[in-house]
């Protein structure tokens, strides 16, 4: 049997986790986290980091109050450029054989609805989104599909490019135009069909392209702040705003390299820093836009946080600071969830 999930908090909706990635022996691309079961406890009794497998499991997920996440088909640049399309139907049967085997644990969710009534019934709600929309080609079909399989969250792309998008490089050159004549289709066709579009990941004039196309909000399903944290790959204020005036939220992403503001990959990072990004955007645009976007298994996170059994390390603070309770809905779970009752059918 599984833990039921923490009541401590409000069950916490994670704007993007990578776990896809490390639960076959194929996909053991983070070393040691790669190649175990989502449904076993990675948590040892000795309690010790180097035991620790990975950042996310279900156990794990249901002690730290963790209740669902968008759950990322990510490509690396290879499966991306050999064959997306069949690699993101081989991640996503990955997932959907997880839930079979959970006895109801671990639901694949398409409405806000089947999130609620999952947590209602100590279940771990997963929505499919696309971390760059490489497996969809020129006509859209692919999309339409995916959405019939549950895709309620896509970005046109990662940090690279596409025939829709161009993403911000790590290290490198990408173009810095804006999205694509099949981009702003693509904005429109997810308008069209209720999926959210995410930004995390696209260039400064991608993002703001999408912000002048989409007729429904926006999110960023993982990324922080760049007035905190200067990485390419963190928000400005203005991005922040325009994000807000567009009803969306922000997902703040864990990496170390995106909290600091040193940029380091050092996992001493402060709770008070992680604690920074929250705070800088309730400040900027209210509490109605930020949320949480960990990017579990798909990075270096601080081990204040260590893994999803950690998320009450965050909010247990935030309380501490006087954040209310409906406040404090509201970032684990409110601003994600409201953004999917506009966007979803
Ligand atoms: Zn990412």
């Amino acid at each position: 049997m599984y833990p039921p999930l923490s009541r401590e908090f409000p069950p916490v909706f994670d704007g993007h986790e990578d776990f896809i990635t490390a639960i076959k022996p194929r996909r053991a691309i983070f070393g040691p986290n790669g190649g175990r079961d989502f449904l076993a406890d990675g948590a040892v009794s000795t309690d010790s980091d180097a035991e620790r497998r990975g950042h996310v499991d279900l156990p794990r997920a249901m002690r730290g109050g963790l209740g669902g996440c968008f759950t990322s088909i990510y490509l690396s640049n290879e499966r991306a450029e050999y064959n997306a399309l069949a690699y993101a139907i081989d991640e996503m049967n990955d997932v959907f054989r997880v839930a079979d085997r959970s006895d109801g644990h671990f639901r694949v969710c398409r409405t806000a609805q089947e999130v609620r009534k999952a947590w209602a019934e100590d279940a771990f709600a997963s929505v499919f989104m696309f971390e760059g929309a490489d497996p969809i080609s020129w006509s859209l079909k692919e999309l339409r599909v995916f959405y019939e399989a549950g895709l309620r969250c896509l970005a046109p792309t990662w940090s690279r490019s596409t025939i829709f998008a161009h993403g911000v490089a790590f290290g490198g050159n990408l173009p810095a135009t804006g999205l694509t004549d099949l981009g702003r289709e693509l904005v429109h066709e997810c308008n069209r069909l209720g999926i959210i579009l995410d930004v995390s990941h696209i260039n400064p004039a991608g993002f703001w392209d999408m912000i002048e196309e989409s007729s429904a909000p926006i999110v960023a399903t993982h990324s922080s702040v760049k007035a905190v944290s200067p990485h390419v790959r963190n928000l400005d204020d203005d991005q922040i705003r325009a994000l807000a005036n567009k009803g969306g939220t922000i997902g703040i992403n864990f990496a170390n390299i995106f909290l600091r503001p040193d940029m380091q990959a050092n996992r001493d990072t402060p709770l008070d820093i992680v604690l920074s990004h929250f705070e800088h955007i309730v400040k900027l645009v209210g509490d109605e836009h930020v949320s949480f976007g960990s990017d579990f298994d798909g990075t270096d996170i601080p081990d204040v946080i260590r893994d999803a059994e950690g998320l009450p390390v965050i909010l247990r603070e935030l309380k501490r600071r006087g954040y209310s309770e409906a406040r404090l809905e509201r970032i684990c779970n409110g601003n994600f969830l409201r953004v999917a009752e506009a966007v979803w059918r």
